[in-house]
């Protein structure tokens, strides 16, 4: 049985639209007047933006209603459709815990606030009925400063029970102004233990190869590939996985077409980069990693054995996958047993 592992997906861009238009009509009805029926929501929510800035924007209305309180009710739905519709094992939820406090409150109350909402997102992911093995990823954010920043990278260091890695996000054409603040910050973020994604080499506008040396994995990563090939093999040689997230770069307007991405994963496959395949905002997309999975297969941009090496490096470079294999070598003895002796002596 094939049971996955998902790296990047955003709890912002995870509520699935129809768990958000529900929420709005239950508690946030003003939200939502302005449209008459769900599908025109829909189609506002999940329709494809021309940049990622547009698309970002985005995220604030969700981020706006989830707070302390609500994050169980839109975790439990995330994970429960995890669980039936996706087959996940594994998931990595990241965000940025600052986004999540109360705005009206100072910035060190806010800070001070941090560290129970990822109690609050950790308890929430451990659902007894639909157990997924489930961290979170610290996101530092571009339109935060530097003191924030460097409070989640603390965080996540003080937190390991419930937090496996740092990322920034924010749009990856920000970080040029403050380059060598992102630089100290992953530096920080290493020095003390703690992993580390970044959202980078996603645009053509995000592509730092001075932050790359302190990533771990490559949030996207996909520009490397495309304009930057020569530096493929150093991240092989640094072990980087490239997060890719298929569907992300058609709503960003970052490719026009999907089969752009065969170019990808042939590069890589040649470099000996490892591709993990994600779906970065579920909802936002109305996608299911199984989806992409078949998309790439329709589309021959990647083959079954591909997608299989694509599906084990994901389990590879989990930063908290608890097990020495993924679990289609810890089920295999449950559902293939020896057939029964007896059956071999009757004839
Ligand atoms: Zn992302």
């Amino acid at each position: 049985m094939a049971l996955y592992a998902e790296l990047h997906r955003h709890l912002g861009g995870s509520v699935v639209p129809r768990v958000l238009w529900r929420y709005f009509e239950r508690h946030s009805s003003e939200l939502i007047s302005r449209f008459a029926e769900y599908p025109e929501f829909e189609e506002f929510y999940t329709r494809p933006r021309n940049t990622l800035d547009e698309y970002l924007e985005l995220h604030t209305l969700v981020e706006s209603v989830q707070t302390v309180e609500t994050l169980p009710y839109f975790i439990y739905r995330l994970l429960r459709g995890a669980y039936i519709f996706e087959n996940l094992a594994y998931l990595e939820l990241r965000y940025t815990p600052y986004l999540r406090t109360p705005e009206h409150l100072s910035q060190s109350e806010r800070i001070d606030k941090m560290a129970e909402i990822v109690e609050v997102v950790g308890k929430a992911s451990h659902l007894p009925e639909y157990p997924i093995v489930t961290s979170q990823i610290l996101c530092m954010h571009t339109r935060l400063p530097y003191q924030v920043n460097k409070a989640i990278v603390d965080l996540a260091a003080q937190n390991k029970k419930y937090v496996c890695a740092v990322d920034v996000a924010g749009g990856d054409s920000y970080y040029r102004d403050r380059l060598q603040e992102w630089v100290s910050l992953y530096e920080y973020a290493r020095s003390l233990g703690v992993n580390t994604t970044g959202h980078l080499y996603e645009t053509k506008a995000g592509c730092y190869p001075e932050l790359l040396p302190y990533l771990m994995r490559i949030g996207h990563g996909i520009q490397i590939p495309l304009l930057y090939p020569e530096l493929l093999k150093d991240v092989a040689k640094r072990g980087q996985c490239l997060e890719v997230c298929p569907t992300t770069y058609l709503k960003t307007g970052t490719l026009q077409d999907i089969r752009q991405l065969k170019a990808v994963f042939d590069s890589c496959f040649q470099a000996g980069v490892d591709i993990a395949i994600c779906t970065d905002n579920a909802g936002l997309h109305n996608m299911r990693l199984p989806f992409e999975y078949e998309n790439l297969l329709t589309y021959d941009i990647i083959n079954f054995e591909q997608l299989q090496a694509c599906q084990d490096a994901a389990f590879r470079h989990a930063f908290a996958w608890p097990y020495a294999q993924r679990p289609a070598s810890l089920l295999n003895g449950l559902l293939q047993p020896e057939p029964p002796k007896t059956l071999a002596i009757r004839e």
